[in-house]
């Protein structure tokens, strides 16, 4: 019964390590976000010991009295939380959710359209490597050279000359909305299951600030660890009708026994995504990214050859275009990260550089409005990215704004 600090001090040095960079840097990774301590706690819990089986009421173990309760409230808060008819709260991630969504709708061999990777999809879109790409036949949609935004026109054409028995909506990188109800006429039109993935922006949909693509998809998968601000951890939403063939793909079809102590911390999530605060700090991630795109699009700093992809954002995000600049994604990356800012870098669609170089930055808010950055306080992150990306830059000057910043929002103040 020793502590971790006693047991194993090389793992909690690192953890301590790792707690000191989240509090100490501006986290600005666009998937990621901070669990509140009640979340943390649940999943810490005794609950990972437990081996259940099975759905809350039919377990193929005994004991699970308890973990049926926690499985259930889960169940119940985010079907609340999304008007959805059906939920599954057991794929271990967002790929084993689109995994098992994809096993329940259709066969191996099938066709799927999906945004493409170098687009702003994601690996389980249909990525050649991934599984969705070496079970299923891909045809990729993208964005409009032009707009940078989803070419519907290409999205039913494809559809059309296709036949998809899939379609794919739903993105990792895209400052943007889709159209879900133009998806939707699109695959009833060719006989295609609607699945969209809202990974990304789940929280903003929670929060009333998005449009909800759960009236208008067969399946809706989610993480539950970006902007809905749980554990790590996936969800697979779906009409009442679809909801036995779901159940059966995650559980025996992917996955064995449930992580009851991850269920548990994605139950306190929810109730914590249905409160006035949560929608508050939603509201605030997107005033943050909104205030980050005009600052990076002002004239001083785009003579520098920095742009925003589509001019803006509706979204948690900014996608930085550097196809003019002569930094690339990887050199902003480590730039920023000499500052004390995490970001990560991204193609972007033709991206002229390799796929490890890059032409671009992914930009979050999330994780900073859950800090309870405001608007000013965006402001000046804004202005300390702009600062080092110009070819001059006082990286001395830039980290001591950002540590000013990090001590104003103490981060886990009791840990
Ligand atoms: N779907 C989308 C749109 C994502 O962006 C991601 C992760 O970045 C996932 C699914 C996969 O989630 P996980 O990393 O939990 O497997």
């Amino acid at each position: 019964n020793s502590s971790l600090h006693e047991l194993d001090p090389d793992v909690a040095a690192a953890v301590d390590a790792e707690l000191h960079r989240q509090q100490s840097t501006l986290e600005m990774i666009a998937s990621e976000n901070f669990a509140p301590v009640a979340v943390m706690e649940a999943q810490g819990s005794v609950l990972t010991n437990k081996y259940a089986e099975g759905y809350p009421g039919r377990r193929y173990y005994g004991g699970c009295e308890h973990v049926d309760v926690v499985e259930q409230i889960a169940i119940d808060r985010i079907k609340a939380l999304f008007g959805a008819e059906a939920a599954n709260v057991q794929p271990h991630s967002g790929a084993q959710a689109n995994a098992a969504a994809m096993f329940a709708l259709i066969k191996p061999g099938d066709t799927i359209l999906g945004l493409n990777l170098a687009h702003g999809g994601h690996l389980t879109h249909g990525m050649k490597i991934n599984f969705s790409g070496k079970l299923y036949n891909v045809v990729p949609y993208h964005v409009d050279e032009k707009s940078n935004l989803v070419d519907m026109e290409e999205v039913e054409r494809l559809a059309k000359e296709h036949r998809p028995k899939l379609i794919v909506a739903g993105w990792s990188a895209y400052p943007r909305q889709l159209d879900f109800a133009e998806f939707r006429r699109i695959a009833d039109e060719v006989g295609a299951y609607l699945m969209v993935d809202m990974a990304h922006f789940a929280g903003l949909v929670a929060a009333g600030l998005h449009p909800s693509p759960v009236p208008h998809a067969h399946v809706v998968t989610t993480t539950t660890h970006k902007t809905l601000g749980g554990p790590r951890g996936g969800v697979i939403l779906s009409t009442q009708e679809l909801a036995k063939k779901i159940n059966s793909a995650v559980f025996p079809g992917q996955q064995g026994g449930p992580l009851e102590h991850v269920i548990a911390a994605k139950a306190v999530s929810f109730k914590v995504a249905a409160s006035d605060d949560f929608k508050e700090r939603q509201q605030r991630t997107l005033d943050g990214a909104r205030i980050l795109a005009e600052r990076l699009i002002q004239p001083d700093v785009t003579e520098v050859g920095v742009s925003v992809l589509s001019g803006g954002t509706d979204v948690h995000l900014v996608l930085v275009d550097l196809r003019n600049s002569e930094l690339d994604g990887q050199q902003a990356e480590d730039r920023l990260h000499e500052v004390g800012i995490t970001v990560n870098r991204n193609a972007i669609p033709n991206d002229p550089r390799p796929p490890m170089v890059t032409s671009g930055l992914r930009i979050g808010t999330p994780a900073l409005a859950t800090r309870g950055f405001q608007a000013e306080d965006f402001r000046e992150v804004a202005d300390i990215i702009a600062q080092a990306l110009k070819p001059a830059y006082d990286a001395e000057a830039l980290k001591a704004r950002v540590t000013a910043l990090a001590d104003k929002f103490p981060l886990y103040p009791s840990l």
